[in-house]
């Protein structure tokens, strides 16, 4: 190993020797894009400070859920108001049912929430919830969907699965695979036939209620009809229950997640959501209707719990960030996110750089493609090479995007018009190194 030339890659270099791969979730080792990531030691807004004292514009915000911008000043009081009032209790605490009322406020079918501490957790306590609900066992996913790193939900999954080009995991039981139903994202008769052939045995459809962990692709409308409430009707028709999984769409796609975009005369069962939930800290939850979640222990056959549960610091966390996305945050966050999409859009554009822009709500991802996206097997097809180029012109430039194509890029309400300048500075450069990637004829300048 050479030795490195920096503050970062010296840390990386300490961090590889006693960390696997020198990082403690597979994405921010840059695998995919490679070279030595950042080491950060401060954020504050849009802006991060690294190791070298390097600045960045970040368009990561922790994957989602620095939506008010780092170091929030209501936020960073809250949590440091709360530690003063003691770190943990693992009793009750007025805190988390503040937070709980909030989400039932927000969005119309969830009547009851458990609060635990990730969004893996949410998901593999709702699928467990929904299988105790059903005695039965089978569960569908659709391929490009993340759902945490659940046992029975990382076959074909989004995110660092994708990124790495994964087919699954090593270490999931053969027993466990069998439970699980693979589906195309937005492949009705596959649904269809599925159900026809093995309805009884299914316990729950899972999906994100808009895709965001394969870049962004959001659920199509055929006949009138949503894909989600397609999956709704479907998966009732047969005894079966819909999870929809808002982990990373609540509260960033909208006031009221994805649900508030396209939940009109249907409804999920069970819900799940994290990220902008914990404002930062450890936070995710899972909930819907009031029967499912009644199954719950104490009062019911089905066992979950946490330690660290709803603990003060994260309630308050959460809480003081829901105090600040009122509407006029989610304005600010629409705006932000319209002028960067034109942005890229157009310095892509400009180089020649064959690309597609997609949305659900305020969340959007760019794709190094010229045809739309509507499945896994579509967003594969990316030039992620183009990527590569381009992420590295950006970081280069002081822009802090998602070390992999297969990412959404995440605004906050400090991404003002002037943080948006810095990025458009950087972006003509990226571009042209873009438009030099091997993998697609060059552009002629
Ligand atoms: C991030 C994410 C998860 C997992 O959440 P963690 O807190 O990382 O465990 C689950 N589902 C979706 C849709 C996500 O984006």
């Amino acid at each position: 190993m050479t030795p490195s030339t920096t503050l970062s890659g010296d840390l990386f270099d300490r961090a590889r020797r006693v960390i696997p791969s020198g990082v403690n979730s597979p994405v921010r080792a840059f695998g995919s894009v490679g070279g030595t990531p950042p080491f950060l030691t401060s954020a504050k807004g849009a802006l991060l400070t690294d190791a070298d004292g390097n600045e960045y514009v970040d368009l990561v915000g922790s994957w989602g859920p620095m939506i008010l911008g780092h170091a929030h000043d209501g936020v960073v009081e809250a949590v440091r108001e709360a530690a003063g009032r003691g770190l943990s209790f693992g009793a009750p605490q007025a805190g988390e049912v503040s937070l709980v009322e909030e989400v039932v406020r927000r969005i119309g079918p969830v009547q009851q929430l458990r609060l635990v501490n990730s969004g893996t957790e949410a998901t593999m306590s709702a699928l467990r919830v929904a299988r105790a609900a059903t005695s039965r066992d089978v569960v569908v996913k659709f391929a490009g969907c993340y759902h945490g790193h659940v046992d029975a939900l990382l076959a074909e999954a989004g995110s660092g699965v994708a990124t790495f080009a994964m087919p699954g995991s090593a270490g999931v039981t053969a027993s466990t695979a069998r439970d699980t139903v693979v589906l195309p994202y937005g492949d009705r008769e596959a649904v269809t036939a599925l159900f026809a052939e093995r309805g009884d045995e299914i316990a729950a459809v899972i999906t994100e209620a808009a895709p965001a962990n394969m870049g962004v692709v959001p659920p199509r409308e055929q006949d009138g009809t949503g894909f989600n409430r397609f999956l709704a009707e479907t998966a009732h028709a047969a005894g079966a229950l819909l999870i929809s999984d808002e982990v990373l769409t609540g509260f960033r796609a909208g006031k009221e997640g994805y649900y508030g975009i396209d939940g009109d005369g249907w409804a999920p069962d069970l819900m799940t959501f994290g990220k902008v939930i914990g404002g930062g800290l450890p936070v995710g939850a899972f909930g819907g209707r009031e029967d499912l979640m009644a199954l719950l222990a104490p009062s019911g056959p089905v066992y979950q719990a946490g330690t660290l549960s709803g603990n003060p610091l994260a309630t308050a966390a959460g809480l003081a960030t829901f105090a600040g996305l009122d509407d006029a945050a989610y304005r600010v966050l629409d705006e932000a996110s319209v002028a960067l999409r034109g942005l890229v859009a157009d310095a892509l554009t400009t180089a020649g750089v064959p690309h597609v822009i997609q949305t659900a709500g305020t969340l959007f991802s760019v794709f190094f493609r010229d045809a739309p996206v509507e499945t896994y097997e579509d967003a594969k097809a990316q030039d992620t090479e183009a990527f590569t180029r381009f992420f590295h012109a950006m970081l280069d430039g002081g822009v802090y995007l998602p070390p992999s194509a297969f990412e959404a890029w995440f605004v906050s309400t400090a991404h003002t018009p002037a943080v948006l300048d810095r990025i458009a500075e950087v972006l003509p450069v990226a571009a042209r190194a873009a438009a030099q990637s091997a993998a697609k004829p060059a552009a002629k300048d």
